[in-house]
């Protein structure tokens, strides 16, 4: 099969400069375009350069169509809105839609859901393989330690620049201890404390952010019993790991029947 061409949007953003080095790097896919917002000042710029890995003639420019057009796959680490447009693009063009984007809506992933009829999309809040497996364990371990002895507390702490909290990690290691429970995270989930919120209820998944400097992503649940505590931890020391699942993910869903699928499936982790 020949190289898989890709496009990444949000080319000038963290993860999109990250995208377009691992891409250099791997073997098996190419960067088919790079793909700003209107109006950003990286238009026009090469993506390669940009990305600290030399000019590779691919300059980013700000027709998402034209540039699905001539692709297999598109990686995605924008936001919200843009990221929903795209998936409208990407089944319209029958190519592979990772989503990395995090802070969506119930209406967002709903018509992301919508556009899996016709595409297929890897969407997950964290792409690497060591935040994947932690979400194994969490869910073991919530099965395990049941919510009348165990308290589950999830903390994040991110770089400064981070919009949205909790973490799109955070929610997914919620979502695992949920699954572990046989819960409805949406019924049980703490999102925020302040003032007088009386005492713990059983059962709660607590969750709590922390913004500052440069941390890449940090992440640990803690499940707390009477006079012991175990915390499952996940440390991501460099962008390239979500970066590297990222493309793992787009050769994994090529040719692939339409659907939504998550790093999990890729993984072969269920
Ligand atoms: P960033 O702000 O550095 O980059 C986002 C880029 O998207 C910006 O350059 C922005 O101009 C661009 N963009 C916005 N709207 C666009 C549009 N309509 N068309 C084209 N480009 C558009 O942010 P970041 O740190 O790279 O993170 C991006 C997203 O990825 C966030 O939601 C973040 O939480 C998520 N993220 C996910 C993972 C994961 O593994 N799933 C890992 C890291 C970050």
């Amino acid at each position: 099969m020949s190289d898989m061409g890709l496009v990444v949007v949000g080319a000038a953003g963290r993860m999109g400069q990250t995208l377009v080095r691992i891409i250099s790097e791997t073997d098996g896919v190419h960067l088919a375009a790079a793909v700003e917002r209107g109006g950003s000042p990286h238009l026009g710029r090469d993506a390669g350069e940009m990305a600290g890995v030399g000019a590779n003639g691919v300059i980013i420019g700000d027709d998402p169509l034209s540039a699905f057009a001539k692709a297999d796959g598109v990686l995605d680490f924008t936001g919200p809105v843009a990221t929903v447009e795209f998936a409208g693009y990407a089944a319209q063009a029958r190519i592979a839609h990772v989503i990395g984007t995090t802070g969506c809506s119930p209406e967002d992933d709903a018509a992301i859901s919508a556009a899996a009829r016709h595409a297929t999309i890897v969407k997950s809040g964290n792409m690497s393989l060591g935040v994947n497996l932690l979400a194994v364990l969490v869910e073991q371990a919530a099965r395990a330690l049941g919510p009348q002895d165990f308290d589950i507390e999830v903390l994040e702490m991110h770089h400064r620049h981070k919009v949205d909290a909790p973490s799109g990690t955070a929610l997914l290691l919620g979502e695992a201890a949920a699954r572990g429970r046989e819960i409805a995270l949406a019924d049980n989930a703490v999102r925020v404390r302040d003032g007088h919120t009386g005492a713990r209820r059983p059962g709660a998944i607590g969750f709590a952010s922390l913004r500052g400097g440069s941390v890449v992503g940090e992440h640990s649940v803690y499940l707390s019993g009477s006079g012991e505590r175990i915390v499952l931890s996940h440390d991501a020391q460099d962008r390239s790991i979500f970066a590297r699942g990222a493309v793992k993910a787009a050769l994994w869903a090529r040719g692939r029947k339409p659907g939504l699928y998550s790093m999990r499936d890729v993984l072969g982790l269920d």
